[in-house]
């Protein structure tokens, strides 16, 4: 059955939809943008390199979730961890100023929850692990606050290991002894081994230390597009092998030619080597990144339902890609600590709970 725009649009309603990375909260935390306030006119979508997400146009995008990343400057290294708390606060006030309209959540049921109260869920995940400053204790302090993911490297070598790109890039060098600490101590706390942006090498090493689920919150596939960027057939199938989820990137930069239908084909691509259970969505708006052409913002997230579902893909299956993917990995790695107020129980009202 074809489905045009209105089709897809209408499915999200059903679906807990949830996007697995956008870098907003840096423009919260620099710029005081408001999530509230729709900027369609205040940044052009054709020029935006940031801009692309806030309560209103997710709402248009029908988008139940989004997972805000915090993310810190890849040199010089100083200060990452306080900058981390900032961009929390900021998401954590956002929260409390609307909380008619946003919720922290940090599993599937509060996703849920959400959706159901007409709210939408903000979790939070951290891009590049010298956000710990070499100190391991510094992932229950994050996990304390309710974040989810911690992708391991970004765009510099830090403490963990290497990256795929930038500064000490090095697909041969695999994670540090502390960078192995890590993620057993993600593990032991219930948070996300994030493996966008790192080595080869450091991947596969992430890979056999986990003992729970991984993701690739972004990336494109190498299958689909040759970049540094992209991640090849042998890693989906180790993602997969953990249980865990690839998030598919909508930057025009590793999607390749084409709009929604070329972010479509790295999907398709997930599916063939890696199985249904493994896509997911992972947007990288507001990331600095050209967003592939008709995927202007988050409100054009039904155009890529509608690719999806142009190239063939059943609703079962639809509906694993938006969210259900995504969920199951929330569901099946659950943080062992409570953050305080949060998330914010689907029946509250008035200013949230959040104290820390
Ligand atoms: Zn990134």
């Amino acid at each position: 059955m074809p489905m045009d725009l209105a089709d897809a649009r209408a499915l999200h309603d059903t679906v807990p939809v949830i996007d697995l990375h956008a870098d907003t909260p840096k423009l919260m935390e620099w710029l005081g943008y408001d999530l509230a306030q729709d900027h369609e006119r205040a940044l052009p979508r054709p020029m935006g390199i940031a801009g692309h997400v806030d309560l209103p146009r997710l709402r248009a995008g029908g988008v139940a979730a989004q997972v805000f990343s915090m993310w810190t400057f890849p040199y010089p290294q100083r200060g990452c961890a306080a900058s981390i708390h900032r961009q929390l606060d900021a998401v954590h006030a956002a929260v409390r100023a609307h909380p008619e309209k946003l919720a922290l959540g940090l599993d599937d049921d509060d996703v849920r929850a959400a959706q159901q109260s007409g709210r939408i869920a903000a979790l939070s995940g951290i891009e590049g692990g010298q956000a710990l400053e070499g100190d391991i204790d510094q992932v229950a302090t994050f996990a304390a606050r309710g974040v989810r993911y911690i992708g391991l490297l970004h765009f510099s070598a830090n403490q963990l290991g290497a990256p795929a790109f930038g500064l000490g890039a090095n697909h041969g060098r695999g994670l540090t002894d502390f960078g192995k600490e890590v993620v057993t101590e993600m593990n032991r706390l219930g948070v996300i081994v994030d493996l966008a942006h790192i080595s080869r090498a450091g991947f596969f090493d992430a890979i056999e230390r986990t003992r729970a689920p991984v993701m690739v919150s972004h990336t494109g596939v190498l299958g689909v597009h040759r970049s540094w960027r992209n991640i090849d057939d042998e890693q989906l199938r180790a993602v997969a092998d953990t249980g865990g989820c690839v998030g598919a990137i909508f930057a025009r930069r590793f999607v390749g030619r084409g709009g929604a239908d070329a972010v479509a084909a790295h999907i398709q691509h997930i599916i063939k080597v890696a199985g249904e259970d493994v896509p997911a969505l992972g947007s990288d708006f507001d990331g600095a990144v050209v967003p592939a052409p008709g995927l202007d913002d988050v409100a054009d997230l039904p155009r890529l339902t509608a690719a999806l579902a142009r190239r063939g893909m059943p609703e079962r299956t639809l509906r694993k890609v938006l969210g259900e993917n995504a969920l199951r990995v929330l569901r099946e790695v659950p943080l062992q600590v409570t953050p305080p107020g949060a998330p914010t129980p689907a029946a509250s009202t008035g200013n949230g709970p959040e104290r820390a």
